[in-house]
C-alpha cells in the first residue's frame, strides 16, 4: 500500500518509520523495513499500526543507512508478520504495492527449480524470481530487469540486495512510484509526501519504468529498454 525508500547518510531505520506514518492516511493491516546492515539485510516487522512496528524496533534495533519500508493492505494472504513487506528471497529484499496476477504461474516455475515458499503473498515470487536470476549468474540489475520482464498485473516496487549498499531499484507499472534527490542521498516514495521532509526534489516515474539508484545517481529506463530523462521538479508540500 506504501512505499519508502532511502539511501542516506544517516541511520535509516527512524526515517524509514517516520516516512511511513506520512502515508498512514491510505490505511493499511500491518508495516515493515528492511535494511543493509554492515552489507546484510535485515528486517523488522509487525502487524497492526506503525507504533507496533516501532517498539519491536527498541527491543531490536535494526541498524544501517540503507533501507526500504511498507505498509500493507493484504491482497494474497492474511495479514501477518510472515506475509508483511520486505519480503526477503537469499540476497533480495522486495517491497511492493498492488497485485502480481500471474504469480501462481511464477510459483509453480520457481517450485520446479526447488524455490522455498514462506508466505503466501503475491509478493514473494517477486524476491524468489530475482533471487532465481541471481542464482543463474545475473547481477542484482539484470536479475531485476529479467524478473520485472515477466511480471503482470499492477506494481510499484523497490529492491535492495545483500553486499550492494549503494543500490536501490524501483519500478513502476499501475502504481505511482516518485523519487527524491537528495544531496549525496536518494529517496522513492509511493506518495511525494512521504519524502516531504527528506527533498522537495521530485522525479515520477512513468508506467514500465525501471530505475537503478545510487546516493548519487539514478538511471531511468522506459518500458522498452530505452534510456530515459524523467524530469526532476521542485514541489511544494508542506512538511
Ligand atoms: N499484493 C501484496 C500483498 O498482499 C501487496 C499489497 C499492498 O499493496 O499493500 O502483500
Amino acid at each position: 500500500c506504501g512505499i519508502v525508500g532511502v539511501l542516506g547518510n544517516h541511520e535509516v531505520a527512524p526515517i524509514l518509520v517516520e516516512s511511513l506514518k506520512r502515508l498512514e492516511y491510505r490505511g493499511y493491516d500491518s508495516a515493515g523495513i528492511a535494511t543493509l546492515n554492515d552489507g546484510k539485510l535485515d528486517r523488522r516487522r509487525a502487524v497492526g499500526k506503525l507504533v507496533n512496528l516501532s517498539d519491536t524496533l527498541v527491543h531490536n534495533p535494526l541498524a544501517g543507512k540503507s533501507g526500504i519500508g511498507h505498509t500493507r493492505w493484504a491482497t494474497h494472504g492474511a495479514p501477518s508478520v510472515t506475509n508483511a513487506h520486505p519480503h526477503q528471497a537469499g540476497a533480495v529484499a522486495v517491497v511492493h504495492n498492488g497485485i502480481i496476477e500471474n504469480f501462481r504461474e511464477l510459483r509453480a516455475e520457481l517450485a520446479e527449480h526447488g524455490a522455498n515458499f514462506v508466505t503466501e503473498t503475491d509478493t514473494e515470487t517477486v524476491a524468489l524470481l530475482t533471487q532465481h536470476h541471481m542464482n543463474q549468474g545475473a547481477d542484482p540489475v539484470t536479475a531485476a530487469k529479467q524478473t520485472l520482464a515477466r511480471l503482470e498485473g499492477a506494481f510499484a516496487l523497490a529492491f535492495l540486495f545483500d553486499g550492494h549498499d549503494d543500490l536501490m531499484i524501483a519500478a513502476r507499472k499501475g502504481s505511482p512510484l516518485a523519487i527524491g534527490y537528495g544531496e549525496g542521498e536518494m529517496f522513492v516514495g509511493s506518495d511525494a509526501i512521504a519524502l516531504a521532509p527528506l527533498t522537495n526534489k521530485i522525479a515520477y516515474l512513468e508506467e514500465g519504468d525501471c530505475a537503478v539508484i545510487t546516493r548519487t545517481s539514478v538511471e531511468i529506463t522506459d518500458q522498452n529498454g530505452t534510456l530515459a530523462n524523467r524530469a526532476v521538479k521542485t514541489i511544494e508540500i508542506d512538511s
